[in-house]
């Protein structure tokens, strides 16, 4: 990476270009330009649309883009490389699935989203970066996985701040390939949804695997991957319809 590919980036984005280069992606201009707009959407929308509750600059870079990124940590060089499918599921405001957009321009991904807003929002910052790769997709986890072509169609599936474990795989798992995976980011004391979470992944033709955790200077607070493979196709009675995968969780 030369000098001057980071020579315009704004002043606060270290973090990003160091973390960025410690997972192995480091960024281009073009993709420098690109958070840096991402950056200024999300905080203009933000004084009219409920997206996020970090405002200050710099954590938007540290705890959005590079807390993203992260989840490269946890993929194999082929999944890294090739024309991986991801779903983002409850993307938000596009974490972690838009800056993964930026990074790999070679994935497809799909930033699944149930409120309008946040998806007109989306809409607006694939439109705005020229990202070809990235696409807004308006509903429920538990209603888009049942339509023609989703089920089983996607390499990879992630999903931050959605659900506990149990509920989480049980949006997620429907949409993944047998052999593909799921990248929950997650923080805290995690023993007892690990421990409902394996039950959960049982049912769902899935199989957690050891977690990653992250250890990056600038994200040092205990955060960690949590990861589950698809060993088969997800039965088809799952997911249930909304509201009894968070009422009535998988594996309790
Ligand atoms: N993933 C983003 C992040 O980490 O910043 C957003 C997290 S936010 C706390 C949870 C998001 O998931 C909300 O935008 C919500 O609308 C969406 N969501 C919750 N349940 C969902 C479901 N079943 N299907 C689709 N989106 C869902």
């Amino acid at each position: 990476m030369s000098v001057n590919a980071h020579a315009g980036a704004p002043a606060d984005f270290g973090p990003l270009i160091a973390g960025a280069t410690a997972l192995g992606v480091p960024l281009t201009a073009q993709q420098l330009d690109r958070f840096a707009r991402y950056r200024e959407l999300l905080l203009a929308w933000n004084a009219h649309v409920n997206l996020t509750a970090i405002t200050a600059p710099a954590e938007v870079v540290t705890r959005h883009f590079l807390d993203s990124l992260t989840c490269a940590a946890a993929l194999p060089a082929a999944v890294r490389e090739g024309g991986t499918a991801l779903l983002d599921v409850g993307s938000g405001a596009g974490f972690p699935g838009l800056p993964l957009a930026i990074v790999f321009p070679n994935w497809h991904v799909t930033l699944l989203e149930a409120t309008g807003k946040k998806v007109d929002f989306l809409a607006a910052v694939i439109t705005a970066l020229g990202l070809l790769n990235a696409r807004a997709l308006a509903g429920r986890a538990e209603e888009v996985a049942q339509r023609p072509g989703q089920r089983g169609a996607y390499d990879l599936v992630t999903a931050r701040a959605v659900a506990a474990l149990p509920t989480l795989l049980e949006y997620c798992c429907p949409f993944v390939g047998v052999g593909g995976r799921i990248v929950a980011p997650k923080k805290g004391d995690l023993a007892t949804e690990l421990a409902s979470g394996a039950r959960a992944a049982a049912m769902l033709g899935a199989r957690l695997l050891d977690p990653v955790p992250v250890t990056l200077l600038s994200l040092d607070d205990g955060r960690v991957l949590l990861l589950a493979r698809q060993e088969r196709p997800c039965p088809p009675q799952y997911p249930r319809p909304q509201g009894a995968p968070t009422k009535r969780p998988l594996g309790g």
